[in-house]
C-alpha cells in the first residue's frame, strides 16, 4: 500500500490537457460549466489559453475561424445537451464551410443515457454530432484520450477539412492511471495534413485545356487563400498573365486593385470565359452552379483544383479535374508554363480592363456622398479608406446590403484578411470570428455588421471588452432586417423585420467598459474607425442609416419565394 501511495497518478483532465499541448493546440475557445469547469480551468493553468464566451454558437464560430487562419484545428469546449448543440451549429457551419474544427463536449453517463433514464442534460450527443461534421469518436478509458485527440486533429485538416466531434463523459476526467502510463499514451500527429500531389497524367490535361483558351479566367476560393499558397497562386497569375476573379473570402490573396483582377468586371467574366479554372472554389450555389444565365451561352470548359476528389462534376463536368493540394498543385502548373506559354490575347484583356473603368467610375459616383442619413455607399466609402489605410486590418463582415455592398466596395490587399459569412451566408459569425481573429493574428479587427446580423452574437462585446482585444465593431444601422421600414397591417405590433428605432448599440460597449461611438455622416464615420483603430480599444461605433436604404434580402431577393395568392 506504500508502494501504491508513492505511484504518481494521472487523469483523465490532465492526459486531455497534455494531449492538446502535444499536439500544439495553444487556445480553447469555449463556455464553462459541467462537467467542463475544471478542465477549462485546468487547461489555463497549465498555459492554454482559454477564451470564455457568452454562448457556445460565438465560441464555436471563433474556434472555426482561428482553423481557417492557421490550418490547426480550432477548438471548443462545452457542456452537454444544450451547450453542446449550440456548439453544434458552428461545427456543421465549419464543415461546410471546409474549416478544421474540434468541438469537444462533456457529455452525461452512457450507461443511464443509453437506456434512457433521465439523466442531467441527458443526449446521445455522438449520434447527433455523427452526420453534421466529418467525423465523431467518444473516448470512455483515460488511456484512449491520446489516441482519441490524435484522431479527432487528423481527421479534422487532412483532406478536405471540416469538423470533428469529440464525445468525453463526465466520469472520463476524473479516471486516473499511473502517470508514466498516462504519458506513453499520448500521440503527437506526424505529418497531420499530407501533401497530396496530383498526377503529370493530369497536370498535362490541364495545361492543354488551359493553352487552347481565348478568353481564360482563374476563380480563386477560400480553400486557396486557406492552403497559403500565395505565393505560388501568384506567380500562376502573373506568369500566365490570366485574369482573376476572387470569391468573397479569397479577396487579398492578391490585392483587389492588382491590374488583373477581374473583380469589378464579375458578371462579364463569367458570361464570356471559354476556360475557367477553378482553384479551391466550389460550383455551389455562390457560382450559380456553373450554369445557367450567369455563365452565358458560348461553351465553357472548367479546370478544378480540389483536394476532395468528390468535388469533380458536383454540377457540371469538369474537363480537367486536378484532385491534390493547391500548393502542390499549383507548384506543377507553374513548373508547366515556365516556358512556351502564351499569355491569352489581348482583346480579352482589354476588354475586360474597359468593362472595370467603367463599373468602377460608376461606384466611385456613389460612395463619395457625404450625407445625412447614411444609405449604405457613403458609410462603406469611409470604410473602404479605412482598409486602404490599414490594410493588414482584419475585416468581418456580415448582414444583408452591409455584406453583399461591403464585399463589392471595400478592396482588400492581403490575403486571409476578409472574414464573413460563407458557404451558407449564415447569420451569426460576426463577434465570434471577431473575438478568434484577434487572438489568433493579434492584429486588428474591424467588424462591419448589419444591426440585424450583430443581434445574434452581440453579447460576446463583453466577451470583447474582458479580453481587451482590438475589435472595432461598426453597427450599420437602419432600424431593421433589410430595411426599417416594415409596418403590421393590422396596426397591432411592428412590422416582422422591424427593430426599435434609432437604438444606440453604442452604448451595449460602453456598458461593459469599451468604448461607444454615436456617427451620423461619413466623416463622423472614418474619424471614429480611425481613433478606435488607433487606440487598439474595444469600440462599438453606431452608424445611423437611413432606414429606407436596404433592398430585400441584399443581393439574394430572387431566393425569396413569392405567394402567388393575393388575400384580399
Ligand atoms: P468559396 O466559397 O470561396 O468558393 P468553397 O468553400 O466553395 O470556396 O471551396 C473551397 C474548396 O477548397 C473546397 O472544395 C475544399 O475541398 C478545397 N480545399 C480546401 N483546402 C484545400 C487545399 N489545401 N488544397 C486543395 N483544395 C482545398
Ligand atoms: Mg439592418
Amino acid at each position: 500500500a506504500a508502494v501504491e501511495a508513492e505511484q504518481e497518478l494521472t487523469d483523465g483532465f490532465h492526459l486531455v490537457i497534455d494531449a492538446l499541448k502535444l499536439n500544439g493546440i495553444e487556445t480553447i475557445y469555449g463556455v464553462p460549466g459541467i462537467p467542463i469547469t475544471d478542465l477549462g480551468r485546468m487547461a489555463q493553468a497549465e498555459g492554454i489559453r482559454v477564451v470564455s464566451f457568452r454562448h457556445e454558437q460565438n465560441a464555436g464560430n471563433a474556434a472555426a475561424i482561428a482553423g481557417f487562419l492557421t490550418k490547426k484545428p480550432g477548438v471548443c469546449l462545452t457542456v452537454s445537451a444544450p451547450g453542446f448543440l449550440n456548439g453544434l451549429t458552428a461545427l456543421a457551419n465549419a464543415t461546410t464551410n471546409c474549416f478544421p474544427m474540434i468541438l469537444i463536449s462533456g457529455s452525461s453517463e452512457r450507461e443511464i443515457v443509453d437506456l434512457q433514464q433521465g439523466d442531467y442534460e441527458e443526449m446521445d450527443q455522438l449520434a447527433i454530432a455523427k452526420p453534421l461534421c466529418k467525423a465523431a469518436f467518444r473516448v470512455l478509458h483515460a488511456a484512449d484520450i491520446g489516441i482519441g485527440v490524435a484522431r479527432a486533429i487528423r481527421a479534422a485538416v487532412s483532406g478536405r477539412p471540416g469538423g470533428v466531434y469529440l464525445d468525453l463523459p463526465a466520469k472520463l476526467f476524473s479516471q486516473v492511471m499511473d502517470a508514466a502510463e498516462g504519458e506513453k499514451s499520448l500521440v503527437k500527429v506526424i505529418d497531420a495534413a499530407p501533401e497530396q500531389l496530383p498526377s503529370p497524367a493530369a497536370i498535362k490535361r490541364a495545361l492543354d485545356v488551359l493553352k487552347s483558351a481565348k478568353k481564360p479566367l482563374i476563380i480563386l476560393g477560400k480553400g486557396a487563400a486557406y492552403a497559403q499558397a500565395d505565393e505560388e497562386i501568384r506567380s500562376l497569375i502573373e506568369t500566365s498573365g490570366i485574369p482573376f476573379l476572387p470569391m468573397s473570402m479569397a479577396k487579398g490573396i492578391l490585392p483587389d486593385t492588382h491590374p488583373l483582377s477581374a473583380g469589378a468586371a464579375r458578371s462579364t467574366v463569367l458570361k464570356d470565359s471559354d476556360v475557367v479554372l477553378l482553384i479551391g472554389a466550389r460550383l455551389n450555389w455562390l457560382l450559380s452552379h456553373g450554369k445557367g444565365k450567369t455563365w452565358g451561352d458560348a461553351p465553357k470548359k472548367f479546370i478544378q483544383v480540389d483536394i476532395e476528389p468528390k468535388e469533380m462534376d458536383s454540377n457540371v463536368e469538369i474537363a480537367a479535374p486536378l484532385v491534390g493540394d493547391i500548393g502542390s498543385v499549383v507548384a506543377a502548373l507553374n513548373q508547366g508554363i515556365k516556358s512556351g506559354w502564351q499569355a491569352p490575347p489581348s482583346e480579352w484583356t482589354e476588354a475586360i480592363n474597359a468593362r472595370k473603368e467603367v463599373n468602377i467610375s460608376k461606384m466611385t459616383q456613389r460612395l463619395l456622398k457625404n450625407s445625412s442619413p447614411m444609405d449604405f455607399h457613403s458609410a462603406l466609402g469611409a470604410l473602404k479608406q479605412v482598409i486602404k489605410e490599414r490594410p493588414d486590418a482584419i475585416l468581418v463582415n456580415e448582414g444583408a446590403n452591409t455584406l453583399d455592398l461591403a464585399r463589392g466596395v471595400i478592396d482588400m490587399y492581403q490575403p486571409r484578411k476578409r472574414l464573413d459569412v460563407g458557404t451558407w451566408g449564415v447569420m451569426g459569425i460576426g463577434m465570434g470570428f471577431a473575438v478568434g481573429a484577434a487572438v489568433e493574428t493579434g492584429k486588428p479587427v474591424l467588424a462591419v455588421e448589419g444591426d440585424s446580423a450583430f443581434g445574434f452574437s452581440g453579447m460576446e462585446v463583453e466577451t470583447i471588452c474582458r479580453y481587451n482585444l482590438p475589435v472595432t465593431v461598426v453597427i450599420f444601422n437602419n432600424n431593421g432586417i433589410y430595411r426599417g421600414t416594415d409596418t403590421d397591417p393590422t396596426g397591432r405590433d411592428p412590422g416582422t423585420t422591424v427593430f426599435v428605432p434609432d437604438s444606440r448599440y453604442d452604448k451595449m460597449m460602453e456598458a461593459f467598459g469599451g468604448v461607444g461611438y454615436h456617427v451620423t455622416t461619413p466623416d463622423e464615420l472614418k474619424r471614429a474607425v480611425d481613433e478606435a483603430m488607433d487606440s487598439g480599444k474595444p469600440t462599438l461605433i453606431n452608424a445611423v442609416i437611413d432606414p429606407a436604404a436596404g433592398s430585400e434580402s441584399g443581393n439574394i431577393g430572387s431566393l425569396n419565394p413569392q405567394s402567388v395568392v393575393k388575400k384580399k
